[in-house]
């Protein structure tokens, strides 16, 4: 798992989908989800994040020096990060436990959520390939829904392929964004009778009929 305190330099990404496929490990310190999430982080850690027990070492510089800073706990237990961008001038940041405490991706929250939002019955089970678990089924005829969320295209592709070998059968695969699904990617699903579903994020989701949930994914095969 990538040091949540190395994962900083990226601009800000107003999706929370979107979000979750620059995050390695789908992990970082709440400062970092926060300059991505802006308005809707404290929305999105409620719904499907949760604090991850290993508090970070090193802090990703707040003044944007480019460099991750070591945090130090002094005798009186304060916590501090020291930046020396400018030699001539370093600059304390002093830091709560809350600051240097990680919030991950739950998993389990994130499956209820979509499970919730997409009127899927729930079905949630582990599945070998990273960063990958079925969430649900789809309609009566339990069709898989599988929710997979990765950082690069090559990544996406060897899920979908193990997938369709795995699997051997129709399933539903859920991304946070199509920008990994390509060609290869769509003809691989369409061999095993598989779809791809960009669902709309689940933090823009309010009550509903089942009918109206359910047009909150488009399938494409
Ligand atoms: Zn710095």
């Amino acid at each position: 798992m990538p040091s949540p305190s190395t994962i900083n330099s990226r601009p800000t990404i107003n999706s929370p989908w979107s979000c979750l496929e620059t995050l390695p490990g789908l992990i970082a310190l709440p400062r970092v989800w926060r300059a991505r999430l802006e308005e809707m982080f404290e929305r999105v850690k409620a719904l499907i994040l949760q604090a991850n027990a290993t508090p970070a070492q090193l802090l990703p510089c707040p003044p944007g020096c480019g460099l991750a800073h070591e945090i130090v706990c002094r005798p009186d237990g304060s916590l501090v990060a020291t930046c020396c961008g400018d030699p001539n001038r370093p600059e304390e940041i002093v830091l709560t436990p809350a600051d240097i405490t990680p919030l991950e991706v739950s998993w389990s929250k994130l499956g209820r959520v979509l499970c919730e939002a997409l009127a899927l019955h729930g079905k949630p089970a582990a599945l070998p390939p990273p960063n990958t678990i079925q969430i649900g089924a789809w309609s009566d005829d339990g069709v898989p829904a599988i929710l997979t969320i990765q950082v690069c295209r090559p990544a996406f592709r060897r899920v979908v392929a193990e997938l369709v070998a795995r699997l051997q059968g129709p399933f539903i695969l859920l991304a946070p964004t199509s920008d990994h699904f390509d060609a290869p990617c769509q003809e691989l699903l369409a061999h095993a009778r598989a779809a791809f579903a960009r669902p709309s994020p689940p933090t823009n989701c309010s009550p509903g009929s089942r009918r109206s949930r359910k047009r909150r994914m488009r399938l494409r095969t």
